[in-house]
C-alpha cells in the first residue's frame, strides 16, 4: 500500500474566488498546512468540461437532486420536479454556467489525509452554513436558499475533492500525468520523517 503522505486531491479556485481576488489568501491556506503542490494552472474551462466533472461520480447527480428536494419539501415548498435527476441536471447547468464564467485555477495538493484536511479547511458547502474559521465560512455569505431563488449555483468560492477515489477521479480529468511534479519539500522531513536524525549539527 502507498504511504498516506502520498494522498492527493483537486482544489479549484472558481470564478468567484479569481474576482474577490481570494486567490491568494485560498492557496495560502492549503499552503500552511504543510501539503506540497504538485500541480497547478490557470484557465478558463469549457461548459463540456464541467459537465464531465459533475458527471465522474455516476451518483453525484442523483445526489445532489435527492438534497434540494428535501431542502425545498423543509421549506414547505413544491419542488419543480420529483424527480432527483431532473434536479441534478439542473445544478449541474447551474454549474457550467458557473464555472465557465472566468477563470479558474485548478491545483493538486499532496500529503497525508490531503482530502480530509482540504474539506476541512474549506468548509462545508453552504457559505451561510459553514464553520467561521473556514475559508468559504470567512469570505462569502451565499446561501441555498438565495442560489435557488435566483435559479443559480450556490457561489462559495472553491471546489474541492470529496474522497479519496473521487480525487483520483478529478486530478486525471483536469491534468495529464506530465503536468504533475514528484519532487522532495524540504519541510517534508520535520513531518514524516520518523528518526529526526540529521537536525543536530
Ligand atoms: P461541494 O463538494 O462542497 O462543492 O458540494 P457538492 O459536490 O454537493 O456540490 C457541488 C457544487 O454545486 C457546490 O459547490 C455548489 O456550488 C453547487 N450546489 C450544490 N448543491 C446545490 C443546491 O442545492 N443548489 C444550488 N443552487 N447549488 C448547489
Ligand atoms: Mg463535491
Amino acid at each position: 500500500m502507498a504511504h498516506p503522505k502520498t494522498e492527493r486531491t483537486l482544489v479549484v479556485i472558481k470564478p468567484d474566488g479569481l474576482q474577490r481576488t481570494l486567490a491568494g489568501e485560498i492557496i495560502r491556506r492549503y499552503e500552511r498546512l504543510g501539503l506540497k503542490l504538485v500541480g497547478m494552472k490557470f484557465l478558463v474551462p469549457t461548459a463540456s468540461h464541467i459537465e464531465k466533472h459533475y458527471n465522474l461520480d455516476p451518483n453525484w447527480k442523483r445526489i445532489v437532486g435527492e438534497k434540494s428536494i428535501e431542502a425545498y419539501q423543509k421549506k414547505g415548498l413544491k419542488p419543480p420536479s420529483m424527480d432527483p435527476i431532473v434536479l441534478g441536471d439542473k445544478v449541474i447547468d447551474a454549474l457550467q454556467k458557473y464555472m465557465t464564467s472566468g477563470p479558474v485555477i485548478a491545483m493538486v495538493w499532496q500529503g497525508a489525509h490531503a482530502v480530509k484536511i482540504v474539506r476541512k479547511v474549506t468548509g462545508g458547502t453552504e457559505p451561510l452554513t459553514s464553520d467561521v474559521g473556514t475559508i468559504r465560512g470567512d469570505f462569502v455569505h451565499d446561501s441555498y436558499q438565495m442560489a435557488d431563488t435566483d435559479g443559480r449555483a450556490v457561489r462559495n468560492l472553491i471546489h474541492a475533492s470529496g474522497s479519496v477515489e473521487e480525487a483520483e477521479n478529478e486530478i486525471k480529468h483536469w491534468f495529464k500525468k506530465d503536468e504533475l511534479v514528484s519532487y522532495r519539500l524540504v519541510q517534508e522531513q520535520i513531518l514524516y520523517d520518523v528518526n529526526l536524525d540529521g537536525l543536530l549539527e
